[in-house]
């Protein structure tokens, strides 16, 4: 049996689905075949949104109305630092937001969400084959594609004129093709799962046993993204509309190693108690059955993203750091382009200079992307001084450029991908400067055995991110944190030579405490 169609996407959850939508909507003749390998999508990580992804979901793809029915609206970042296991809840370190979060954003159960864009594009005409995996691919470029498609355990010929990949971490054609590229300088790994019984941050029995925590926030603690900190890792704690609640680990082998234990739930549970704010939290919580999952070597990068015929969108075409959720921000600015050159290509333009734009482009945001916010990050983790100057600068120079110009026109703009031409180089040498200073100053307390005594005692809340002159206020904050640091950090000048101690022992050592 052949199948003739105009495209083919592999992978129809987020990056295939919101692809399909965004060529439908241009072009709306397309015939378009959506190959999904789950007869089911499960729950996955993703979960949580960012100002450009719920843009891009609320302003691109017109979801406010089921977002706001069916999923969760967050609240914000929260980062929670202690110094030792013991360290009293309410004398933990914590930075956040006091007030509502400014602009729409999300937690969503990708389940829900992916099933939903999927049935959205079903409807807008696509032919959906489900479940039914890609095992072949043959391009010939403008001569047309070929693939073989395995549906009830037989064979079956797609021919198409383009193919997309949106087949997630399988990164199906990058491999294929040779462009797929792991990240090494960024040895990141994670473990997550889901679990019921989690503490709510804001009941009346915490306003009586915690009341200056209580006071400090106006806004809910509870449907922000909690997030604890260390030396070398990070969680998440991600609420679910339902109930349940996600959390996961990352760390940096480099750094850390996770404690052992019976299984990964228990393994992670341990983890999560071993952080004073994760003990109060997740004490008597209880891992979901058969909800555990781990990666590990994270980062990877597809060397070239399109050709006469082909192009990859979403996580098929990259994966950084799920720290500050850019995840679904890339997925919203490839699959926009990505479909935008479709639209073009089908209706007879010449794509040469889009295609060559995207290929040229992409690997440039893809290692500003990592260098300006990821690189050597881990070592500073856990430091809550270096950590909330790293926020504050981070989420400023987002919020300034990226969010201001999506939500000034958003269609234009998911067309751009991030640090592009010269004030993109700018912004990347700046950011990538005060996070090398950062992660140095890390270094340094880590080889004195100073870490951690900024990590007691104090409390910033502040009144939020916005995308317009205010947004100095936060950045003015960040810089003075990180001057303040470099000047503390003038104390080792006339100490002994550092020697670095192997930390991926104490870590352990730590969470055995
Ligand atoms: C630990 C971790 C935490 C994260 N947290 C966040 C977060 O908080 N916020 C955020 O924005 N992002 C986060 N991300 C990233 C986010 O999960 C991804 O960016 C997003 O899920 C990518 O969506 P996608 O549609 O491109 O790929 P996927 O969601 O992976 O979908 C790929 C689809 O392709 C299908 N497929 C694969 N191979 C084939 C084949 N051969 N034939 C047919 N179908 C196939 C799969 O079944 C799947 O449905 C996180 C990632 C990780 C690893």
């Amino acid at each position: 049996m052949t199948q003739e169609c105009e495209v083919a996407i592999l992978g129809g959850a987020f990056s295939g689905a919101a692809t399909a939508l965004l060529l439908k909507r241009r072009r709306p003749e397309t015939r378009i075949l959506i190959i999904e390998k789950a007869m089911q999508f499960d729950r996955k990580v993703g979960e949580s949104t960012t100002e450009v992804s719920s843009c891009f979901l609320t302003r691109i793809l017109g979801l406010t109305n089921y977002l706001g029915h069916e999923q969760l609206l967050k609240q914000g970042l929260r980062l929670w630092f202690a110094n030792r296991s013991d360290q009293p809840f309410d004398n933990c370190v914590e930075i956040g937001a006091r007030y509502q979060a400014r602009l729409p954003t999300f937690q969503v159960d990708r389940s829900k969400l992916d099933a939903h864009l999927l049935e959205l594009a079903a409807k807008a005409g696509c032919e959906i084959w489900k479940p039914a995996k890609v095992m072949r691919c043959e391009l010939h470029g403008v001569e047309g594609q070929s693939l073989g498609v395995q549906v009830d355990g037989a064979e079956r010929e797609v021919r198409c004129r383009w193919v997309i990949d949106a087949t997630g971490r399988a990164s199906f054609l990058a491999r294929k093709l040779g462009h797929f590229r792991q990240n090494t300088e960024h040895p990141i790994n994670a473990v997550w799962a889901r679990f019921t019984e989690v503490k709510d941050w804001d009941s009346y029995e915490w306003r009586e046993k915690f009341p200056s925590y209580a006071a400090a926030a106006r806004t809910g603690r509870s449907w922000a993204t909690n997030h604890l900190m260390g030396e070398g890792w990070w969680c998440w704690i991600i609420p679910l509309k339902g109930g349940d609640y996600s959390a996961g680990l990352v760390y940096d082998s480099r750094i850390f190693s996770l404690p052992n234990g019976a299984n990964l739930g228990e393994r992670l549970h341990r983890h999560l108690c071993s952080h004073p704010v994760g003990r109060e939290i997740f004490g008597e919580a209880k891992v979901v059955e058969h909800d555990t999952r781990a990666y590990s070597a994270m980062p990877y990068y597809a060397a070239r993203v399109c050709g006469e015929g082909w192009a990859i969108a979403g996580d098929a075409a990259s994966f950084i750091d799920p720290l500050y959720s850019p995840g679904l921000d890339l997925c919203a600015y490839t699959t926009s382009v990505v479909s935008d050159l479709l639209a073009r290509s089908l209706g007879g333009e010449d794509t040469t200079e889009r295609q060559r734009y995207y290929n040229e482009q992409f690997v440039i945001t893809y290692r500003f992307w990592f260098e300006t916010l990821y690189k050597d990050k881990y070592f500073y983790m856990g430091e809550a001084d270096l950590m909330s100057a790293a926020l504050l600068l981070d989420v400023g120079t987002y919020f300034i450029g990226l969010v201001r110009p999506i939500y000034a026109n958003p269609e234009a703009s998911f067309l751009s991908l991030p640090f592009e031409g010269v004030p993109g180089r700018i912004f990347a040498a700046t950011m990538k400067f005060y996070n090398r200073r950062l992660s140095a100053l890390a270094k340094n307390r880590i080889a004195h055995g100073a870490t951690g005594a900024h990590n007691a005692g104090w409390r910033e809340l502040y009144d939020g991110f916005v995308p317009d002159i205010r947004l100095h206020r936060l950045i003015r904050k960040g810089l003075l944190r990180w001057w303040k640091a470099e000047l503390l950090n003038l104390r080792f000048l006339f100490a002994a030579r550092p020697q670095l101690r192997p930390r991926a022992a104490t870590s352990a050592a730590a969470a055995e405490a």
